[in-house]
């Protein structure tokens, strides 16, 4: 068990990373206090900002020599409360956020090695500066680290495509619990040398290590993109456009990013520059993608056929292509200020929750049945990336409810979520992690023997239980 850091171990603690890279006034630490969601508010007596992974090394070993407990902390944009601290005020932050630099970008190997604390924004930049993709997008990329993104294993909005995180990752360099650095950067497509230890750190969140740097895959930068928005009538159609387009376009469907009317309405509303450029006004729509690094692919005209034989064998209603940069970006604004525009809208409940793609529809009708059963003060408001079968299943309060006795809905109708999606096949976590948020539910559903084996991991690699404690893995 982790134990609060007396005077001395604190001022060990700052000298490891040196003047200007530590805080512990009030003021300078605040910040690091409250997950994005405000679920959680914490304490802490330091935050630490290591430049280079061998200052993170020395603050791990007196960590490991004193037993006092550390939390990562990337661009703290994760929606389970991983990177904040408990209320003791005994354990100590530490930021990746001055380990921001690419050390390599290797574009004959589609590769680069990029340090943690770089924002997943910067990555894309530095890959598109040298005619590569680096192709993880998420609403949050501004700010997310790619230490972050790797920590909770993040999807987004290409996952049809090139998959997660962990699909990305070519090497890893991580900081182990007593101080040890794995040098694990190598950029290879094939290495069979015995267990995969990178994975493990993957969707760890922050409990097995401190990723330090990371050797990641690029891809072509694509040359030709083609953007829809759609409306259909009913999520099923959503399935039958898929395999359509699936067969049409092959791998170049890149995204297919399901959200309902209201979705689309509240985002309208509240977020300025936002229209909805379908007439119809159908109850689902769809943003679709597609790309190609070949520029001769003539992917509109292809967009176009395929949503032309959709139209016909009636599986779609409307449909608007972009014809424009400006314009696809706006589709997909429309898309992706759908939390945004939920948070001016009021509070609300959120379940990110994957099926096999075929039970969506399944998942929609009787979630939908829950909340109205479960929560009738709110609205669902589910949308997301169907084409991995993963949608934010929220459920926004109702203009006028009561905002505690919606709230107080909230546990009650997350069961009946998990019990849905478990009974579909599904998982408790899609995409954004267990974090704190779900540790308790997690340790409840997991596969026994899976969960011994986490555990057993744990203690392996952080015996004295200083990394993140609380997070993941509830305390055996
Ligand atoms: C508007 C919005 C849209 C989003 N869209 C998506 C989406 O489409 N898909 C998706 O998957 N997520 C999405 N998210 C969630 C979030 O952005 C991702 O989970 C992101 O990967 C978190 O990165 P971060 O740097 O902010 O991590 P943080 O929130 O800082 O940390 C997340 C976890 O990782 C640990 N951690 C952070 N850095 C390290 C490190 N270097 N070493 C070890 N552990 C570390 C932390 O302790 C914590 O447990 C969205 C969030 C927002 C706000």
């Amino acid at each position: 068990m982790a134990r609060p850091p007396d005077l001395k171990t604190l001022g060990e603690l700052k000298a490891a990373v040196g003047s200007g890279s530590w805080l512990d006034s009030r003021d300078g630490v605040e910040p690091f206090l409250t997950d994005f969601r405000k679920l959680y508010h914490g304490a802490t007596p330091l935050v630490l900002l290591p430049r280079s992974v061998d200052e993170v090394a020395r603050v791990l070993r007196i960590c490991d020599r004193e037993e006092v407990a550390v939390v990562p902390h990337g661009g703290n944009t994760s929606y389970c409360g991983g990177a904040t601290p408990d209320a003791s005020g005994s354990q100590i932050v530490l930021s990746l956020s001055k380990l921001n630099r690419v050390r390599q970008i290797d574009a004959a190997n589609y590769s680069m090695i990029i340090e943690a604390g770089c924002t997943l924004a910067a990555a894309q930049t530095a890959a598109r500066d040298a005619q590569r993709l680096f192709p993880l997008s998420l609403g949050s990329e501004g700010s997310a680290q790619i230490g972050g993104n790797l920590s909770t294993n993040a999807g987004g909005t290409a996952v049809l495509r090139y998959g997660m995180m962990r699909d990305l990752v070519l090497g890893l360099e991580v900081v182990l619990a007593d101080g040890r650095v794995l040098h694990g950067l190598k950029s290879l497509r094939k290495d069979n040398t015995g267990y995969d230890v990178k994975s493990l750190f993957v969707g760890a969140e922050g409990t097995l290590g401190i990723i330090t740097a990371a050797s990641l895959k690029l891809f072509p930068a694509p040359a030709d993109t083609a953007t829809a928005l759609v409306g259909i009538d009913s999520p099923r159609h959503a399935l039958d456009l898929l395999a359509s387009l699936r067969t049409a376009a092959g791998d170049h469907v890149t995204s297919f990013e399901l959200m309902p009317r209201l979705a689309v309405q509240l985002t309208v509303k509240h977020i300025t520059g936002v229209a909805d450029p379908l007439a119809q006004g159908t109850p689902w729509y769809l943003l679709i993608e597609l790309s190609s690094p070949n520029a001769q692919q003539a992917l509109l005209t292809l967009l176009t056929a395929a949503l032309e034989d959709a139209a016909a064998r009636g599986i779609i209603v409307d449909a608007m292509l972009a014809s424009s940069i400006a314009q696809s970006q706006a589709m997909w604004k429309l898309r992706e200020a759908i939390p945004e525009a939920q948070r001016h809208h009021g509070a609300s409940l959120k379940h990110d929750v994957s099926v096999p793609v075929s039970a969506i529809p399944t998942l929609i009708e009787e979630g939908a049945a829950l909340v109205h059963r479960l929560a009738p003060e709110g609205d669902v408001v589910s949308y997301g990336h169907a084409g991995d079968g993963n949608l934010h299943f929220n459920v926004s309060q109702k203009p006028g409810a009561d905002i505690k006795s919606f709230m107080a809905r909230g546990p009650m109708l997350e069961l009946a979520m998990f019990d849905l999606e478990e009974s579909l096949g599904g998982s408790i976590s899609a995409e954004h992690g267990i974090g704190r948020l779900k540790a308790a539910e997690f340790a409840r559903r997991a596969d026994p023997v899976e969960l011994a084996v986490m555990h057993d991991l744990k203690r392996a690699l952080d015996p004295k239980g200083i990394l993140n404690p609380g997070k993941v893995l509830c305390v055996r």
